[in-house]
């Protein structure tokens, strides 16, 4: 484990530039979140949101982070820990070396894990509802 903003620092010199202007805001946030060991306290709301319907798409979270973060800081964790478990830890690391080689990030993730981003937010709420 890694201090958050160190963790922050790893992941920027991973990406390096331009990789950094296509890394979404909440896998920064969720990676930072989860090499930091930090627990996911907010893990129950983000399953009533999921419940309900509520929570913001992860565009919306990338595009006003700082109205959301709570939420976003829960739901970013939450989300890498499922791409970690699905997809694993070489995958994970695939992704930032496909924005290291400037690939733009939607492309990134249908590359190296085969979905796009709202196929992934569907994956992810059934994980989490159903987990
Ligand atoms: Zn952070």
């Amino acid at each position: 484990m890694v201090p958050h903003e160190f963790a922050h620092l790893l992941i920027n010199r991973i990406v390096g530039y331009p990789g950094v202007q296509e890394i979404p805001v909440w896998l920064h946030e969720g990676l930072a979140t989860y090499l930091a060991g930090q627990q996911n306290r907010g893990d129950q709301a983000v399953r009533d949101g999921a419940r309900r319907g509520t929570l913001p798409t992860l565009q919306q979270l990338d595009e006003s982070w700082a109205q959301q973060a709570q939420i976003g800081y829960a739901m970013s964790y939450s989300i890498v820990n499922y791409l970690s478990e699905k997809y694993g830890p070489e995958r994970m690391l695939s992704l930032l070396k496909a924005l290291a080689d400037g690939t733009k990030f939607d492309a990134a993730l249908q590359q190296v894990m085969g979905i796009d981003s709202p196929a992934l937010e569907q994956e992810w709420r059934e994980w989490l509802l159903g987990g």
